[in-house]
């Protein structure tokens, strides 16, 4: 165990390293670093003195990509190669996406299995596209300070789920980043403004975020130096940009504006979002629009705008009394409420959110688009060491996670995490009739298991036969005061269960621990590679079985054409599964995918009708 500030045997960390803080956003993206010379974070600018970087990416003919404004105009000209909002795709299987449509091509290759982007003929994955935006706000950071930045501190939104601030840290560690701790983005909004933690006990705190796509509202608990999340809601598709829609609405039919063309739209859209933020400040906004050769004197007052929006706002308003409620603490008990999002720029946002909190402060003398960003720089700062009267807590300096298929770790506890700390992940069989399942618990920072250290085993046995899939099998890592570990793993349909203990750190020296962290960073890119890889082989397999079973199965709704081509593809897929070029073995998958796609709705159809044709009225 160790207590941050974190020396060099347990986090790597010297003393005058720079740490920077990154807002890691669905809309921009931004990077902060602690100015000694003021005492204060600052969010980094780029040469014309812009800090938000877009969080979109377009992808160069040449191979490469472009990130940040220069990526933008490319949205409406290439909309396939453009990729905007990766965020909301990061650590998400297809089926988290709930049909929400994207203008460039997702894969669906298997649906419990996390998502990929197609561009041309390759495969991303949100990770590399995340890890690509770091890397731009990595390359600035470094040409600002003028020196090698190696570590960094990430924000993610409260409600992130395990996967999802994996994937975040995964990124990081492609970006040539050691991501230091993942924290909250309103934990590190509040940061900005109450870093004098000893001062602020036991304050509770609202934060209030309005994005471009999103809206969310946590009630933080500020308890011995540490934020505890005690509530958050929100909605993961309102935001500014409805602000624009609503205009665009409007207008469209205030002036009879119809248009299937891309770029006139977009252009009315770019309009709206300009007039948007000029009524943050002034009392009316006009524009000149050309259209087919016409030519449009767009106009709309502060007023007629906020009426326009008044219901979008009152939606967020709905979702603080959700909050409220489930944060078990009166209304009145909240001190603060902490402005962030760039449309919290807008007053009538400002005012609505006062008047329902109408007995706490709203904090919003910090610019709302870098709040976040300068948070997670102050968090840097106290990991720096350079803050030791703040967050003094324990944590676990070497990752605890498990061996999942294909020999690749599961991290479960990542490091850095606090002590104590408990984390359950849900699991399943592979194959049908499992009765058995061994759990490999490890400690460490490599991808792969077999560089990892081995802590032990738990053995759960007895599963009744069940079809691939159908167990559910939750495991659950438990690390206690003293940083003992306990696994306790359970198959949740039968109420099997087997727990054991296990000590993390026993038998190594610091030494050992540092040289873990140091291979890990060596080798953070191979790792990622690795990983991926493996897990396109693991899928590939994986619907060469069901799709296999599905033939024996349902074989007889097949003509044997269909047959034929299944089996063909079935084998095409066989020859590539072990091979080393992940895009291949995608492309295959993909195809195999396709090629089965309408049997399998042709199955369903029949049983529905099956099931039909029993029922009597
Ligand atoms: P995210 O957290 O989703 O990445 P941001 O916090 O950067 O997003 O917010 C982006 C949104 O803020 C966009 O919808 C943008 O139009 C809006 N915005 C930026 N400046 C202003 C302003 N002055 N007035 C109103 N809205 C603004
Ligand atoms: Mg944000």
């Amino acid at each position: 165990m160790a207590r941050i500030p974190i020396n060099i045997v347990t986090g790597g960390i010297k003393q005058d390293d720079i740490i920077i803080g990154i807002d890691l956003g669905t809309t921009n993206s931004l990077v902060a670093f602690m100015d000694k010379s003021t005492g204060l974070p600052r969010a980094l600018a780029d040469t014309e003195g812009y800090t938000i970087v877009p969080s979109i990416l377009h992808h160069l003919p040449q191979g490469g990509w472009v990130v940040g404004n220069a990526a933008k105009g490319h949205l409406i000209t290439e909309p396939q190669n453009t990729i905007y909002s990766v965020k909301r795709l990061l650590g998400r299987s297809y089926q988290d996406l709930d049909n929400h449509t994207f203008a460039y091509k997702i894969i669906n290759d298997d649906t419990e299995s996390l998502v990929k982007i197609q561009v041309g003929e390759k495969f991303y994955s949100p990770i590399e596209l995340s890890a690509e935006i770091l890397k731009e706000l990595k390359s600035r950071a470094e040409h600002y300070l003028k020196t090698e930045v190696k570590k960094a501190v990430i924000t993610v939104p409260a409600y992130f789920n395990d996967t999802q601030r994996q994937a975040t840290r995964d990124a990081g560690k492609l970006a040539g980043l050691d991501v230091l701790r993942i924290v909250s983005e309103p934990t590190a909004a509040a940061l900005a403004y109450d870093n004098d933690a000893s001062k602020a006990d036991g304050k509770n705190i609202a934060v209030y975020d309005l994005g471009g796509g999103t809206f969310d509202i946590s009630i933080l608990s500020l308890q011995n130096g540490i934020f505890e999340v005690l509530s958050t809601n929100g909605n993961t598709y309102l935001g500014g940009d409805d602000l624009d829609k609503a205009l665009v609405n409007y207008w469209s039919e205030l002036y009879h504006i119809q248009t299937e063309n891309a770029y006139e739209f977009q252009e009315l859209r770019l309009l709206a979002e300009e007039a948007k933020k000029q009524l943050s400040s002034n009392d009316s906004a006009s524009f000149n629009y050309n259209i087919q050769n016409k030519n449009i004197a767009l106009e709309i007052t502060r007023q007629k705008f906020e009426e326009l929006i008044l219901p979008i706002i009152e939606k967020t308003i709905a979702c603080c009394k959700n909050a409220v409620t489930d944060s078990h603490i009166k209304i009145s008990d909240i001190a603060e409420v902490v402005m962030v999002g760039g449309s919290t720029r807008v007053p009538v946002v400002k005012q609505m959110v006062q008047k329902y909190y109408s007995s706490s402060k709203m904090m919003d003398s910090i610019n709302p688009d870098e709040v976040v960003a300068l948070g997670a720089a102050v968090q840097a700062d106290i990991l720096s060491g350079n803050r030791k009267d703040l967050l003094l807590i324990d944590v676990t300096p070497l990752s605890l996670g498990l061996e999942t298929l294909g020999g690749l770790m599961d991290t479960l506890i990542p490091r850095n995490s606090k002590i104590p700390n408990r984390i359950g992940r849900q699991y399943t069989t592979s194959v049908d009739g499992q009765s058995g399942i061994i759990i490999n618990v490890y400690q460490g920072e490599r991808d792969l298991v077999e560089q990892n250290r081995k802590l032990g085993q738990v053995e759960l046995k007895g599963i009744p036969p069940m079809p691939a899939g159908l167990p559910k099998v939750e495991v659950v890592f438990t690390l206690n005061a003293d940083g003992i570990l306990k696994v306790t793993a359970s198959e949740l349909r039968s109420g099997v269960k087997q727990e054991v203990e296990m000590t993390p750190q026993y038998g190594l020296t610091d030494a050992q621990v540092e040289q873990m962290l140091l291979d890990s960073f060596t080798h953070a890119k191979e790792d990622v590679d690795t990983r991926l890889l493996i897990e396109a082989q693991t899928s590939a397999k994986q619907l060469v079985y069901t799709t296999e079973v599905f033939l024996q199965k349902h074989g007889t709704f097949l003509n044997p054409e269909e047959i034929t081509q299944t089996q063909n593809v079935i084998d095409e897929l066989k020859n590539v599964y072990n091979n080393s070029d992940r895009n291949i073995i995608q492309q295959i998958t993909e195809k195999l995918n396709e090629t089965t796609a309408p049997f399998a709705h042709r199955v369903m159809d029949v049983a529905i009708a099956e099931a039909m044709k029993g029922k009597k009225l």
